[in-house]
C-alpha cells in the first residue's frame, strides 16, 4: 500500500465568510458558531414569548426567532426590549412582505424572509431597504416549498442544485442592490439534500451560513438528523450559525446544538467527555459512574479551558486508548487508576474514583495539574 499522506485531518479549516451582525452578536467571519432556536409560544402572547425567550437565553441561546403571523405581533419586538431582553431577536416572516418591513423597524435585529414565497423581486427588495435603513440583517431561507419555478423546472424537481441555485440568485439580486448583511440556509428535511444544496452554495458565495435539518422529528431522530446533516457539514468547516429543530421545547434545541459543536471539536471551552463501550474486560460499573458523572462534568466552569476527560474500562488498555484525553480514570477490580494524558498517576478506591477524577480536573483547571 502506497503511504497515506496525512493531512491533518483532526483540524477543521473553517470557510471564509462575510460577518454579518445581528444584534450584539456576529454570525461568519471568525465569530464562534452560534447556536439558535425558536420560541413556540403563541406570537400573540407577548408576555409568554418574552419569558420563554429569557428562559432559552438563560439556557445559553445565541439568537432567538419570534414568529410574525400578523400585524398584532409586530410589537413583541419592543415588548422584549422593554422587559430587559437585550439578545438578539429575529423575526420570522412568510408571505407578507409587510410584516419584514414593520419588524425590521420596530426592533428585530434580524428578519427571516423565504425569498420564493413574498411574491416578487420587488417585494424582496423593499424588505432589503428597510433591512438596510436600521442596520437590520435577513435570513434569506430556501426550501423545497419555496425554491424559484425557473430552478424547479431546469432540474426536474426541488433538487439541492435548484435550492442552491434559488437561494444563490436571491443573494445575487441582493448584492446588486447593494445589501449585503444576509444569512444563507437551505433547509430541508433530507438530510442529503440539506448537506448537498448547502454545499453548493457554500462553494458559490461569501454569505454565512445557517445550518439545519427541518422537520426533523422528536428528540431522538430530529437530534440524530441534524447530527448527522449540521455535523457533516461542520466537518467540512462550513456553517456559521445551526439550529436543531426538533417536536421538543425549544430549550431542548439548546444542548443539541452544543453538544453537535461538541461531537465536531468545535468549542472553545468546556469539558469533552470520552468513554469506552466497554467490555468483556470491564471490572467497574463504568455505566453507573459515567450516568453520575456526566451532569457533575456540564456543571464545571473550566474558565475558558478545553479539557479532554476519559473514562474507560480497564487499566490494560484504556490509558493507552485515551492517551490524548487531559484526564481520566480506567477501572481495575474494585479500584479505578487515575492517568493524564496516557500515563497512570495513582490508584483510587472504586467508590471514590468519580471525585478524585474532578479533583484532577479542578487541578487542572487551577494549573496545577501533576
Ligand atoms: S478500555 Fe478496556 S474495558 Fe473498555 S472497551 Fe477497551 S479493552 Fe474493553
Amino acid at each position: 500500500m502506497d503511504e497515506i499522506k496525512s493531512n491533518n485531518c483532526e483540524k477543521i479549516t473553517r470557510r471564509a465568510s462575510r460577518a454579518v451582525r445581528v444584534g450584539g452578536i456576529t454570525i461568519g467571519g471568525d465569530a464562534p458558531i452560534s447556536v439558535q432556536s425558536m420560541a413556540n409560544r403563541d406570537s400573540h402572547d407577548f408576555a409568554a414569548v418574552a419569558e420563554q425567550t429569557e428562559l432559552l437565553f438563560a439556557r445559553g441561546c445565541d439568537i432567538v426567532r419570534i414568529a410574525v403571523p400578523d400585524e398584532s405581533c409586530v410589537p413583541v419586538f419592543e415588548y422584549c426590549r422593554e422587559r430587559g431582553i437585550t439578545g438578539p431577536l429575529v423575526a420570522d416572516v412568510h408571505f407578507d412582505y409587510k410584516l419584514a418591513v414593520a419588524a425590521a423597524a420596530r426592533g428585530a435585529d434580524k428578519v427571516r424572509v423565504n425569498p420564493g414565497n413574498l411574491g416578487g423581486t420587488d417585494r424582496l427588495l423593499a424588505v432589503a431597504e428597510a433591512c438596510g435603513e436600521h442596520g437590520v440583517a435577513m435570513r434569506v431561507g430556501v426550501n423545497g416549498g419555496s425554491a424559484e419555478k425557473k430552478f424547479v423546472e431546469k432540474y426536474g424537481g426541488a433538487t439541492p442544485a435548484a435550492l442552491a441555485e434559488s437561494a444563490l440568485s436571491y443573494v445575487e439580486t441582493l448584492y446588486k442592490h447593494d445589501f449585503y448583511d444576509i444569512v444563507v440556509s437551505v433547509k430541508s428535511s433530507n438530510v442529503k439534500t440539506m448537506i448537498d444544496s448547502t454545499r453548493m452554495i457554500a462553494a458559490n458565495c461569501d454569505c454565512p451560513l445557517h445550518l439545519g435539518v427541518t422537520e426533523a422529528g422528536t428528540a431522538r431522530m430530529g437530534t440524530l438528523k441534524n447530527a448527522v446533516g449540521i455535523g457533516s457539514l461542520l466537518c467540512d468547516g462550513i456553517g456559521d450559525t445551526i439550529r436543531v429543530t426538533l417536536s421538543a421545547a425549544p430549550e431542548d434545541e439548546i444542548p443539541a446544538g452544543r453538544d453537535i459543536l461538541r461531537a465536531v471539536g468545535i468549542f472553545d471551552s468546556g469539558i469533552e467527555l470520552v468513554s469506552c463501550p466497554t467490555c468483556g474486560r470491564t471490572q467497574i460499573d463504568l455505566l453507573g459512574l459515567l450516568e453520575r458523572l456526566e451532569p457533575r462534568l456540564d456543571a464545571i466552569d473550566t474558565r475558558g479551558k478545553r479539557i479532554k476527560v476519559a473514562v474507560m474500562g480497564c487499566v490494560v488498555n484504556g490509558p493507552g486508548e485515551a492517551r490524548d484525553a487531559d484526564c481520566g480514570i480506567a477501572g481495575g477490580r474494585g479500584e479505578a487508576a487515575l492517568f493524564c494524558r496516557g500515563r497512570v498517576v495513582g490508584k483510587v478506591s472504586e467508590s471514590g474514583a468519580e471525585d478524585a477524577l474532578i479533583d484532577e480536573i479542578r487541578r487542572i483547571i487551577d494549573g496545577a495539574e501533576g
